[in-house]
């Protein structure tokens, strides 16, 4: 049987228990074999943000990931380079991966600003795509914030509460656990020197004390 293989990709600066959560949650509800996280060397829309080093943005991932055997982390766009689109990313899964079947896991929030992504289109060629809620929004299955051209790919199929693509992928809205934690917040309460434990894992809080990131008037604020 092909594969079923997962991948999410984000800033992950830090990873935090919302996006390990959400992957669990995913991996059970659709049955894959392993979840890719994939964290942006430069991600698209937050240009001006400067970021951890990717060297450091891997290991905490690799840490938070240690203990699930089906978790992986890839480091295809931090070796890639410059400005991340998931389109290439999805386009190399899709090379290498080639008898594999692709989920494409993104929350609510970022499927909202899809239409401003690169070669939407072919993002919903490539793979099955799988939408999550994130507090305080609800999977709600709606392609409204598509482009035209993505949006009339689709028909809608009411028993499952799903979209078929003319290509024969599908694109899903998952209701998965709310945990209301962003690495904004993770990243603020690290730099007034406040407590980040239970919102990631120790052994990223540890990484993060250690080499103290996001602390205010330091390199990786
Ligand atoms: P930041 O606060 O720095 O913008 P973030 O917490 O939103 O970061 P990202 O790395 O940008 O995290 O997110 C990567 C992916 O994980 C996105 O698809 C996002 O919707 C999803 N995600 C992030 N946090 C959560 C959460 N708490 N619950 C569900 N999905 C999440």
């Amino acid at each position: 049987m092909a594969r079923r293989l997962g991948i999410l990709g984000g800033s992950f600066d830090p990873i935090h228990l919302g996006h390990l959560r959400s992957a669990e949650e995913v991996r059970e509800t659709l049955a894959l074999d392993l979840v890719y996280f994939v964290p942006a060397h430069e991600p698209p829309h937050k240009p001006q943000r400067q970021l951890a080093s990717g060297r450091d943005r891997l290991a905490m991932a690799e840490r938070a990931i240690a203990d699930n055997p089906a978790f992986r982390v890839s480091a295809i766009e931090i070796e890639r380079g410059g400005v991340s689109y998931s389109v290439d990313t999805l386009a190399a899964f899709a090379a290498r991966e080639s008898d594999a079947t692709l989920f494409f896991v993104l929350g609510i929030d970022a499927f909202r600003e899809m239409q401003t992504w690169k070669d939407v289109v072919r993002v919903f060629e490539l793979a099955n795509v799988a939408v999550t809620s994130r507090p305080p929004h609800a999977a709600e299955p709606s392609i409204e914030h598509l482009p035209v051209a993505a949006r009339e790919a689709f028909c809608y199929d009411p028993a499952t509460l799903s979209f078929r693509h003319r290509t024969g992928t599908t694109l899903q809205f998952l209701p998965i656990t709310g945990i209301d934690v962003s690495a904004t917040a993770v990243r603020e309460r690290a730099r007034r020197g406040s407590s980040i434990r239970y919102l990631v894992p120790s052994s990223v809080e540890r990484y993060v004390r250690e080499h103290r990131l996001y602390r205010s008037g330091e390199a990786n604020t």
